[in-house]
């Protein structure tokens, strides 16, 4: 069995679970189900899969808020994609809590669904173990790109999949405004299905992990851009 095939799929609605089963094994994944948290966290510490699919809204003590967190906790090399009911549940998916790398809102359709999850597991697997190392400081803060890492004075900030592709992605073009649509695209790829109200939720986490030093303008009416008077770039970029 590969890890980096397998999706554990925490859902309770026996429909929409046997839906994305016949959809992600169409797509040659390995799909593991499960009805409530506490059985789809042990499966996940057991198997170690490349990704989580997690309802909000799960029976049992343990929710999906809850089956999110515990993830980002203990299991680093997990994905967690979301399924949500309500837009309001979203500020928290994204959110420093949670920090899930993706969600889609019920109801949403299966082929969406298995666009996002390749997204996600491109993201984690793809161009960033092909790159050379690279490490951009930008004030007190440094972006190790191969290694996924973002430190400020040193320390090191724990950030989502998407909140630090976001970050690279201003970094590589800091100084120039940027859009929040050539940011949903040049961050995330083409192939991202969302709106442009996503760019804020993760500007506003960045802003608040990074403080002061993520020195990023609002662009009224346009987007953003990074701003920093010493920048420097190590490794063979
Ligand atoms: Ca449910």
């Amino acid at each position: 069995m590969n890890r980096e095939t397998t999706i554990v799929v925490i859902e309770d609605d026996h429909h929409i679970a046997d839906l994305l089963d016949a959809y992600l094994r169409n797509d040659g994944f390995r799909v593991l189900l499960h009805g409530d948290g506490t059985s789809g966290l042990d499966r996940i510490a057991s198997d170690q899969p490349a990704l989580a699919i997690v309802d909000v809204g799960l029976p049992g003590a343990i929710d999906g808020f809850e089956v999110c967190r515990r993830v980002r906790q203990d299991h680093p090399n997990t994905a967690v994609l979301m399924l949500t009911a309500r837009d309001t549940e979203v500020d928290r998916v994204l959110g420093l809590e949670l920090g899930a790398d993706d969600y889609v809102t019920k109801p949403f359709s299966p082929r969406e669904l298995v666009a996002r999850v390749k997204a996600i597991l491109r993201r984690m697997g793809g161009p960033a173990a092909e790159e050379p190392a690279a490490i951009t400081r930008i004030g007190p803060i440094s972006v190790d790109t191969e290694r996924r890492e973002v430190t400020v004075d040193g320390a090191i900030v724990p950030l989502a999949t998407r909140e630090f592709d976001l970050l690279a992605h201003l970094v590589d073009h800091h100084g120039r405004v940027l859009s929040r649509r050539q940011l949903l695209d040049g961050a995330w790829g083409d192939d991202w299905i969302g709106d442009e109200r996503t760019v804020d939720v993760h500007v506003r986490q960045l802003r608040r992990k990074l403080g002061d030093s993520f020195n990023l303008v609002t662009i009224w009416g346009v987007g953003y851009r990074l701003d920093s008077a010493e920048v420097t770039a190590e490794g063979s970029r």
